[in-house]
C-alpha cells in the first residue's frame, strides 16, 4: 500500500468511529485507541501535507447533525480543544502563544478539569433559556432544547446577580454529564431489561441527552456544568475568570477555575487534579488550560478545529485493549465461584492490568466474552478491572466459549446455584480453597490482622490439612510451625505472637472478620458498636438486626443465618476458650456516632483518612464516599475540594480537622 492508500484507509476508519461515537452513542473501540489511530494520522499529513483534505478528522470538529434532529446553527461555532499528552506540549504551547503575542514573558493562565461529557450550547434572551443544542459538527448541532430542559443544574431563567444584570443575549456552553454513580445504576436497569449498557457515562450522558422523547431524558438524572459564556456586550469581562465566577452567580453548576502566573503553575494545578480525579462523582478526561485575558484570547485566534488559546492536557486512558488468555475459576470464601479473565498485560490509567473479575456466568454470556477475544478492559481508581466489550469484528473464528465448571475446582464436589440466581457456589465445608480463603480473610490486615500470616502460608497450612477453621490457629504452637514450614525459631515465635496478639482485635474486627456474607467493615463496626456482644447478636431478630443503622433486609438475613448455624456457634466458642475477645476491646469503639454519616474530604494533618475512617466506624459512625442530603458530616482536611463545595451548597456541617478530633475523643 502506498502512503495515500494507507492514508485513506486510516481516515475511513476514524470517520467511521467517529460516527460510532457521536452519532450513534456507541463507539467501538476506547478513547485510546481512536487518539492513537489519530495521532498517526497526523503524522502522515505533516509528512505529506498534500494528502489532507476537508473531511480529515484532523480538521473537523465532531459529526454532523443525525437526520431525527432539528438543526440549530451555531454563532460562534463550537471548537474541539488542541489537546497535550505530555508536559512537553503544554509548555511548547506556552511558547507558541508568547511568541505570537510578541514574545511577552510570562501569560496568566485558568486552569479547570475537562469533563468527559457532551458539549452543549445555551442561548438566553431576556434572560430565560430558549434554546439548547449539542455541538453537532461545531457549525451546525441539534436542537434538544426541550430535552436540555429537563435538567435541574440549567436555570430556566437567570438569576439576577447584584449589579451584573443579564445582557440580553447571553450564550452559555458546557458539558453534559452523567454522574458515575447514575451510570451505574442506568447500566444495572439496562442489563436487567437486557438492553446492551453503554460504555461510559460519556457515552451515557450523550445517549441520554440526544432522545427524541424528552421524558426518556428527564428520567436519566443529568447534570450540567458550564465553562464559557459569549455576550452582546463584550466589554462586560476581561478574564475568563471573571465569566465563570459571574456564571455561577446566576445560577449555573461551574467547576472551580484556578488562575497560574505562569504555565509551570498551570502544570501543578493540571497535576493536582489529575490527583484527585477519583474523589469527584464524575469522569474527567484532562485538565483544560486556557489563556485567562479575553483581550488576549481574541489576538490568538483559532484554528478551523480549535482555539489557538486552550489546550487540554489528557489524563491517562481508563480503557485499553487487550486480549483474553484464559478464564479461571476462583473459589471465595463464602463459596461463590468467580470467573476471572487472564488477560495479556496492559497498562490502563498507569497501572498494569492482568486480570478482570467476569462475575459470573450471566456476564460472561450477556457481553459474549469467549478465551482468545480482544475486549476493552477499564480500570477506574481502585475499582476491580472489568471487560466492558468484546471487539467481535477482531474475532479469528478459534476463540472458545467458557461455561463455568459444574465441580468446584477447589474440591471436585458438585456445585449449587444459589438463591441469587446468577452466583454457583461451593457448598461443600470442607472444601480446601473455601477454607483458604476464609482463613485469609480472617488474618487480613482490616481484620485479625494477624501480621505474618500471608496468603502463601495459609495456603501451605490448609494443604497439610492442620488447620480446617479459623479457630484451629489459636491452637498452633512454635514447634507446629516449624514442622511446617523450613521456618526459623525466631520466625515461628513472631508467628505464635502475632496470634495471641490478635486475640484483643476486639468485637468489630472479629466480627468483620467471620466473612459473614453482606458483613463488610463498615457493618461490623456499626454492629458491634450497636450490639457489643455475641451473646446479644445471637438472639436478635431479623427485626432487631434491621432496626440497626445500614443493615437492610439481606444482612438482616446472612447474619440470622450465620447464628442460626451450630457450627459457626462451635467455632465462636472454641474462639472464646482459646481467650479470643468476643467483647469490644476498651478504646477501639463505643457508640457515640451511632446513626451519624460522615464524608472525609482533602487532607488531615494528624491521621490518614483510613485512620479517620477507622476512626468514625469505631464509634459506630457511618463513612460515605460523596455528600448527599443524608451526609450528617464534612470532615474537610487542606485543599478539600468538590466535596466541600457541596457541602456549602446542601448546607451540611463542615468539620475541621480540630473539630473533628474534639468530636471524636
Ligand atoms: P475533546 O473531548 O478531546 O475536547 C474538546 C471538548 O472538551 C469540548 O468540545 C468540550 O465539550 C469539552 N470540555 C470539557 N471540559 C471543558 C472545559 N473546562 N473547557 C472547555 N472545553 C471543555 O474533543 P472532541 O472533539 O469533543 O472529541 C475528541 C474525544 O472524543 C477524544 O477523547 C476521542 O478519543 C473521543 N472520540 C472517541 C471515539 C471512539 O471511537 N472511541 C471516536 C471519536 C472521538
Amino acid at each position: 500500500m502506498d502512503d495515500a492508500q494507507i492514508y485513506n484507509e486510516l481516515k475511513d476508519t476514524l470517520n467511521y468511529h467517529s460516527y460510532r461515537y457521536y452519532v450513534l452513542d456507541d463507539p467501538a473501540v476506547p478513547d485510546a485507541e481512536y487518539d492513537r489511530l489519530l495521532r498517526e494520522l497526523e503524522t502522515l499529513e505533516r509528512a505529506h501535507p498534500a494528502l489532507r483534505t476537508p473531511d480529515s478528522p484532523t480538521q473537523r470538529v465532531g459529526a454532523a447533525p443525525a437526520e431525527h434532529f432539528e438543526k440549530f446553527s451555531h454563532d460562534p461555532h463550537m471548537l474541539s480543544l488542541a489537546n497535550a499528552m505530555s508536559i512537553d506540549e503544554l509548555t511548547a504551547f506556552d511558547a507558541r502563544c508568547r511568541k505570537m503575542l510578541d514574545g511577552v514573558e510570562a501569560i496568566e493562565y485558568a486552569v479547570e478539569p475537562k469533563l468527559d461529557g457532551l458539549a452543549v450550547s445555551l442561548q438566553y434572551a431576556g434572560g430565560i433559556l430558549k434554546a439548547g443544542a449539542t455541538r453537532g459538527d461545531g457549525k451546525t448541532g441539534e436542537n434538544i432544547t426541550a430535552n436540555l430542559k429537563t435538567i435541574r443544574s440549567i436555570p430556566l431563567k437567570i438569576m439576577p446577580a447584584g449589579h451584573e444584570l443579564c445582557p440580553d443575549r447571553l450564550i452559555v456552553r458546557g458539558e453534559v454529564i452523567m454522574l458515575r454513580k447514575e451510570f451505574q445504576l442506568l447500566n444495572r436497569e439496562r442489563s436487567d431489561s437486557e438492553l446492551a449498557p453503554f460504555a461510559n457515562p460519556r457515552n451515557a450522558a450523550a445517549g441520554s441527552v440526544r432522545q427524541l422523547d424528552p421524558r426518556i431524558t428527564a428520567q436519566r438524572r443529568l447534570d450540567a456544568v458550564m465553562y464559557a459564556a459569549h455576550f452582546s456586550d463584550e466589554t462586560l469581562f476581561e478574564t475568563h475568570t471573571q465569566i465563570i465566577e459571574c456564571l455561577g452567580r446566576w445560577g449555573f453548576k461551574v467547576n472551580h477555575v484556578t488562575r497560574c502566573r505562569t504555565i509551570y503553575d498551570a502544570i501543578a494545578v493540571c497535576n493536582a487534579i489529575e490527583a484527585r480525579r477519583d474523589e469527584l462523582p464524575y469522569e474527567i478526561d484532562g485538565a483544560v488550560v486556557k489563556v485567562n485575558s479575553l483581550q488576549l484570547q481574541a489576538r490568538l485566534g483559532a484554528l478551523p478545529r480549535s482555539p489557538r488559546w486552550a489546550i487540554a492536557l489528557k489524563f491517562k486512558p481508563r480503557q485499553e485493549i487487550t486480549v483474553v488468555k484464559n478464564i479461571r475459576v476462583q473459589v471465595g470464601r463464602t463459596g461463590a465461584l468467580t470467573p476471572v479473565a487472564e488477560l495479556e498485560p496492559v497498562s490502563v490509567g498507569g497501572v498494569e492490568i492482568r486480570r478482570a473479575t467476569l462475575h459470573n456466568q450471566d456476564e460472561i454470556t450477556r457481553k459474549d466474552i469467549r478465551i482468545g477475544d480482544s475486549v476493552v478492559v477499564q480500570r477506574a481508581g481502585d475499582v476491580i478491572p472489568e471487560i466492558v466489550k468484546v471487539l467481535d469484528d477482531r474475532r479469528t473464528g478459534h476463540e472458545q466459549i467458557f461455561t463455568m465448571p459444574a465441580q468446584c475446582p477447589g474440591c471436585g464436589v458438585a456445585v449449587s446455584a444459589s438463591d441469587d440466581e446468577a452466583v454457583v457456589r461451593c457448598t461443600n465445608r470442607n472444601c480446601p480453597a473455601v477454607i483458604r480463603e476464609s482463613i485469609r480473610h480472617f488474618a487480613s490486615r482490616d481484620a485479625m490482622n494477624i501480621e505474618g500470616l500471608g496468603s502463601k502460608l495459609v495456603s501451605r497450612l490448609v494443604e497439610s490439612g492442620r488447620v480446617t477453621s479459623c479457630a484451629d490457629l489459636y491452637d498452633l504452637s512454635a514447634s507446629d510451625w516449624q514442622a511446617l514450614e523450613r521456618m526459623g525459631d525466631k520466625s515461628a515465635a513472631n508467628i505464635v505472637a502475632a496470634i495471641e496478639r490478635s486475640k484483643n482485635a476486639g468485637l468489630e474486627r472479629l466480627l468483620f472478620a467471620l466473612g459473614i456474607r453482606s458483613i463488610g467493615r463498615q457493618s461490623a463496626g456499626i454492629l458491634a458498636a450497636y450490639f457489643q456482644s455475641f451473646e446479644k447478636m445471637r438472639s436478635a431478630t431479623r427485626d432487631d438486626f434491621m432496626a440497626v443503622h445500614t443493615i437492610g433486609p439481606e444482612a438482616a438475613d446472612s447474619l440470622r443465618a450465620y447464628f442460626d448455624d451450630h457450627r459457626n456457634l462451635d467455632m465462636l466458642a472454641r474462639l472464646q476458650a482459646s481467650g479470643v475477645a468476643m467483647h469490644p476491646v476498651p478504646g477501639t469503639s463505643d457508640n457515640r456516632l451511632a446513626h451519624k454519616t460522615f464524608v472525609l474530604t482533602g487532607v488531615l494533618q494528624s491521621a490518614s483518612r483510613e485512620r479517620a475512617a477507622e476512626m468514625i466506624r469505631r464509634r459506630g459512625g457511618r463513612v460515605a464516599a460523596s455528600v448527599s442530603r443524608k451526609t450528617d458530616y464534612v470532615v474537610a482536611g487542606e485543599s478539600a475540594g468538590s466535596k466541600l463545595m457541596k457541602a456549602r451548597e446542601l448546607n451540611i456541617p463542615v468539620l475541621t480537622e480540630d473539630e473533628f478530633l474534639n468530636l471524636v475523643n
